[in-house]
């Protein structure tokens, strides 16, 4: 049956988001409907109210939540109510090449339902029975929300939700980026420029992979000291200990292994690239606006072998890497209780953006 529950929602770009009762659809074939018990405050959240991911408003905004199956539609035979699941905002299909080479993060069909979900339509309506979008085909910064089954992911029912939630985007973008996508070595160095959620969990991923070096680059001392409890080995503030590329050099006697872009900036990917030493690797993770450009010096393109890659959902394949890391957690060897800085009301998701963008939180998560 189709549930009454609060959502967040962005009504127009560049203004503050409104909370309002909605009326979420009762499940179709193929589809679930979860309560969700917790939704992290996940930076793309924030890019999708101010138009630097251009998805038009009306909105229900979130896709890094967990919450449990109140009812399943149609055909849907391996999951039943009351079981816990984290979302994805990747639906796998299964079929398209991607899939099948085991790339699911880069599945087609999920690349066209980016405002819907999968079969192109929306189970959302506002009090007034306009049509909301589904944010990055999923739309959860709400009480309820009807998913595609290939959206959600199982877990063990005793894992606490608020710390599940955030495995589904940030936890899952960052340690992906750094052992699924990089595959980090051990006794390699890395340097990760961008010290929030995403860059964060790329560093607790690399510490997990066995790296000797982890220098940590950001411009809010605040994030340095995140870093470090995260496994960082160096820390540098741009503002205060000069050039970033010219300390990693000397870090690292030529460049970093790996570097990582957590921030979405231009001059920020070619400082990255910059810092990366010959033969090393390259991983931008952050979204730059969609007009972006960057400029790397070619001439030195052949003689340094370098190897410069996007990192999509930290490479993900939900259904194999959700499982794992809440296991990783579960043995002592993944942060997520420490990520968890704040929590917040649904009510106060505002207030939660305002905290994101002064650097005051690791995570922020809104529990329903
Ligand atoms: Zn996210
Ligand atoms: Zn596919």
């Amino acid at each position: 049956m189709a549930r009454k529950g609060k959502a967040v929602i962005c009504r127009e770009w560049n203004k503050p988001v409104v909370v309002e009762e909605i009326e979420v659809e009762s499940p179709r074939r193929g589809e679930v409907m979860l309560k969700i018990a917790a939704c992290g405050v996940c930076h793309s959240d924030l890019s999708a109210t101010n138009g630097t991911i251009p998805m038009p408003p009306p909105t229900v905004l979130g896709h890094e939540a967990a919450g449990k199956i109140v009812e399943l539609g149609e055909g849907v035979t391996d999951l039943k109510v009351g079981d816990t699941v984290v979302v994805s905002w990747v639906p796998m299909c299964g079929k398209c090449r991607y899939c099948v080479e085991g790339r699911p993060a880069l599945c087609d069909a999920s690349a066209k339902a980016t405002l819907t979900l999968p079969d192109g339509t929306s189970r959302l309506k506002d009090a007034k029975g306009n049509t909301l979008n589904h944010f990055a085909g999923v739309g959860v910064m709400a009480e309820y929300a009807t998913l595609h089954r290939d959206s959600v992911i199982p877990i063990d029912a005793d894992t606490p939700l608020d710390k599940a939630a955030l495995v589904g985007c940030a936890v899952m973008t960052g340690v992906g980026a750094a052992i699924n996508t990089a595959k980090v070595r051990p006794g390699s160095t890395v340097a990760v420029f961008g010290a929030g959620g995403i860059g964060l969990n790329v560093i607790q991923g690399a510490a997990l992979a066995g790296a000797d070096k982890i220098i940590a680059v950001d411009l809010a001392d605040k994030k340095l000291e995140f870093a470090q409890r995260f496994g960082a080995t160096h820390t540098v503030n741009p503002s205060a200990d000069g050039d970033a590329v010219q300390r990693i050099m000397a870090l690292t006697g030529g460049g970093a292994d790996y570097t990582f872009e957590c921030i979405g900036a231009p001059k920020v990917i070619e400082q990255a690239w910059a810092a990366t030493r010959k033969g090393g690797t390259c991983v931008v993770v952050g979204v730059t606006k969609a007009t972006d450009q960057v400029t790397l010096p070619a001439f030195l393109l052949p003689f340094q072998e370098k190897t410069l890659t996007g990192s999509m959902y930290g490479s993900a394949r939900p259904s194999i890497d959700f499982p794992r890391l809440i296991n990783l957690y579960k043995t002592n060897r993944l942060k997520l209780d420490e990520l968890v800085t704040a929590t917040y009301k649904i009510e106060e998701i505002n207030r939660a953006f305002d905290d994101m963008q002064k650097g005051v939180n690791a995570r922020g998560v809104i529990l329903m």
